[in-house]
């Protein structure tokens, strides 16, 4: 018999919330502790309306132009949507139009902008600053070096519109997280000492989401493991 999409996304998300509550509990955790965003970039439209009809209240997009239109789709359903990827300077002010929060806020010529949209919507931008893992001068290396953060906390902090929130990262490809969540954990603990208030820390995704609940992680950001294989990037 063939299984429907729901039945399909239903079955990814109960596993996923099951390997969070075994994480968390492992972590002397409450499994509340660990808000679960579900990344559907590259997935239409119609499986975040399956999504929301399944409890979900957070959705992450990484690229602008599909993240806008599948907002302006789903604005009925009250998601909160989390942008998690790469910041162009010209489209911030208009990701800014339609995303609750923004993860990946790496430098600080974005805030003005940010702000600006921020302003136009009339509404408060929740803000991560993204923390790179990578060693210095890996391809691709997406994220703020870890001295710099402070800077652009500060910066953040002084930017009308925007809250600071907390960081995200993303672990280096292809090794051991745990090395990465480690020192990540440490950069967040002497974060926190000047930003009590910035609790959030997004770290982990479908296949280190264990790892990442381990070393503190209050939200994940899990695609493939609900949704299934996305289809190969070009
Ligand atoms: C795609 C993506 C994810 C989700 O990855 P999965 O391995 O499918 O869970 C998480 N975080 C970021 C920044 C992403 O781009």
């Amino acid at each position: 018999m063939a299984t429907s999409r729901t039945d399909e996304i239903a079955a990814g998300l109960a596993e996923t919330r099951e390997r969070i509550a075994t994480a968390a509990k492992a972590a002397g955790r409450p499994a509340e502790d660990v808000q679960l965003v579900v990344v559907t970039k590259f997935f239409p439209a119609s499986d975040v309306r399956i999504l929301a009809g399944l409890g979900v209240t957070d959705v992450g997009e990484n690229r602008h132009q599909e993240a806008s239109a599948k907002a302006a789709e789903c604005a009925d359903l009250g998601l909160r949507w989390h942008y998690i990827g790469g910041l162009q300077s010209n489209k911030a002010a208009a990701v800014a139009a339609y995303a609750d929060v923004v993860e990946s806020v790496d430098r600080a010529s974005l805030l003005p902008r940010l702000s600006r949209g921020a302003g136009e919507r009339g509404q408060i931008l929740d803000v991560l600053l993204q923390v790179s893992l990578d060693p210095p001068g890996r391809e691709g290396r997406a994220g703020a070096d870890p001295g710099d953060v402070r800077d652009l906390a500060a910066a953040v902090v002084e930017t009308d519109g925007l809250r600071l929130r907390g960081l995200m990262a993303v672990a280096p490809l292809g090794e051991d997280p745990e090395p990465a969540f480690v020192r990540l954990a440490r950069i967040r603990e002497d974060f926190l000492v000047e930003y009590p208030e910035a609790t959030v820390l997004s770290a982990g995704m479908s296949g280190d989401l264990e790892q990442a609940i381990a070393h503190g992680a209050t939200h994940v950001r899990v695609g493939s493991a609900v949704l299934g294989q996305r289809p190969t990037v070009k």
